[in-house]
């Protein structure tokens, strides 16, 4: 399959330097997302509302302590929240799948860690989710496009009319094609992006988000130094939506 822009790309344009700099970026975000020991504290403030309004509540079977939230009502332990708070996985398969993905391996050959095809899977999705917590919160305004806002598209008339029922004020419309056509950048990106997903031979638009995530990360992370102090920054700020 052709992959001249989407992730194989991505990964051969990098420095083996970057590539093991993106690996133990990974590892580090994974490391911070396994379960905690029984022994593990929970934190104070609710890892679901962030209400501070929290009592301790028992223990779980485990012998670790519960927390009940006055904000949402609900209880936590130390692991609830982290994307891979749940994993029956050794942290030691996680890394060697981490490493699999990172390197391009496909579903199958990523099982080779030592987890079922099914397992892959899951896992796959779970690492991307990781990778969506450390990608800087993307955010638009409250009405889109936000007024006030020049769009700019390709000649295509039909733009025009599509944008003026929408109440767009400002329209530039430029050449999509050429050396030096404005719109190259965002059409290179769209390129990467359909690249990247061809990959994977169909994507449902409910896992969609976690490829984005994915695709997102490892463009950032090829950028070099300060991407990846980018990256660590966003560290732990993320949120969590398991699959
Ligand atoms: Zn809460």
């Amino acid at each position: 399959m052709e992959d001249r822009f989407g992730y194989g790309a991505i990964v051969r344009a990098m420095r083996p330097e970057e590539r093991e700099e993106m690996l133990g970026l990974l590892l580090e975000a994974v490391a911070g997302e396994m379960p905690a020991g029984a022994e593990e504290e929970p934190p104070e403030a609710c890892p679901r509302c962030g209400c501070p309004r929290t009592v301790r509540r028992g223990r779980d079977a485990d012998g670790a302590q519960r927390r009940l939230c006055r904000g949402c009502g609900r209880s936590f332990r130390a692991s609830t929240g982290r994307a891979l708070g749940t994993t029956k996985q050794p942290a030691a398969t996680w890394a060697r799948y981490a490493e699999a993905m990172l390197a391009g391996a496909t579903l199958r050959d990523a099982a080779a860690c030592g987890v079922p095809l099914k397992t892959s899977f899951s896992m796959r999705h779970r690492l991307c989710e990781v990778m969506a917590s450390m990608l800087p919160a993307f955010e638009a305004g409250p009405g889109y496009p936000v007024e006030g806002a020049v769009v700019s598209t390709d000649r295509q008339r039909g733009y025009v009319r599509a944008l003026a029922e929408m109440g767009v004020a400002a329209h530039e419309r430029f050449a999509s094609s050429g050396p030096r056509a404005p719109l190259n950048r965002v059409n290179a990106l769209h390129s990467a992006l359909k690249a990247f997903l061809a990959r994977f031979g169909g994507v449902s638009t409910r896992r969609l988000p976690n490829y984005l995530a994915w695709f997102c990360w490892a463009r950032e992370a090829r950028r070099g130094g300060d991407a990846a102090s980018l990256l660590r920054a966003q560290m732990g700020s993320g949120t969590y939506r398991t699959s």
